[in-house]
């Protein structure tokens, strides 16, 4: 078997992003936490917010790591449904066990496959990859990637699969690392990205490299209108893209129909 040179590149980064994940995956709350000042939350509850969770909804988490996101829509969709008809349903699908794994320790219930949250919303972790989603065509309302984009290979693949699940009338809501807004923004973002973000991983995860490699990822992800675009060329419909802190990080959103 004979691989061109495109192939040979995408199989390295594959690797690459299991293995960066898998060693990060124990301290990788923590991590978020430390590197992003609690940040990360306000992002991922601004997306909640977007996202409005319904009782009886499903939504597929992909590159779902720890399954905060997931808990977060059970949580907003239990709170609109006090008499418990009619649960709604979170996947959290992720390439790397590790991190499944490290979500399902955290809720203290490691032996269960299907997991069920504090409010008996059924809460499922399933392993797969963003580019061949595991699930039938127009089976969920909501499909939602946090910070996981930017480490699919074939992004093209992905974001038509991530279309192909959606039900007819259904919502895509991407939340990653963006293009600041302004120069001043900028310059102090990258100041504080390439300086202190490898070195938190040196003292916390022990992991210089990995923590080197996302700063990259970050920089080579592309700005907010281009990416928009990709999104447009998957086939979804209403494209908005909606900036915070600046454009460190943004929201891009769709919808199928
Ligand atoms: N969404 C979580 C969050 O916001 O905290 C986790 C984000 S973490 C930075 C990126 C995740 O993407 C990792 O858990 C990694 O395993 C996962 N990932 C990378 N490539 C993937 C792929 N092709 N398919 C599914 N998950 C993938």
């Amino acid at each position: 078997v004979s691989f061109g040179r495109r192939q040979v590149e995408e199989q390295e980064k594959e690797h690459l992003v299991r293995a960066v994940f898998d060693s990060v995956a124990p301290q990788y709350d923590l991590m978020n936490d430390l590197m992003s000042a609690g940040i990360h939350r306000i992002w991922k509850s601004v997306l909640l917010d977007r996202l409005a969770p319904q009782p009886g909804q499903t939504l597929l988490d992909v590159a779902g790591g720890t399954g905060d996101i997931a808990e977060g829509f059970l949580a907003r969709a239990a709170a609109r449904n006090p008499r418990g008809r009619s649960p709604a349903t979170a996947i959290v699908m992720d390439i790397n066990h590790s991190m499944l794994v490290a979500g399902a320790e955290r809720t203290k219930r490691p032996e269960d496959k299907t997991l069920v949250a504090e409010d008996g919303s059924p809460l499922l972790r399933v392993c797969g990859n963003a580019e061949e989603l595991p699930f039938p065509d127009r089976s969920v309302d909501k499909v939602t990637i946090a910070f996981g984009i930017r480490n699919v290979t074939r992004r093209a693949a992905a974001l038509a699969e991530f279309h192909r699940v959606l039900k007819t009338g259904g919502q895509f809501i991407c939340l990653e690392f963006s293009r600041p807004i302004t120069a001043t923004m900028e310059k102090l973002y990258y100041l504080y990205a390439e300086n202190m973000i490898p070195r938190l991983g040196a003292w916390v995860a022990k992991d210089r490299d990995s923590y080197d490699y996302l700063v990259e990822s970050i920089k080579r992800f592309p700005p907010q209108d281009a990416f928009a675009l990709e999104v447009q060329g998957a086939g979804f419909q209403r494209v908005k893209v909606e900036n915070m802190s600046a454009g460190v990080a943004s929201l891009h959103s769709g919808w199928k129909y």
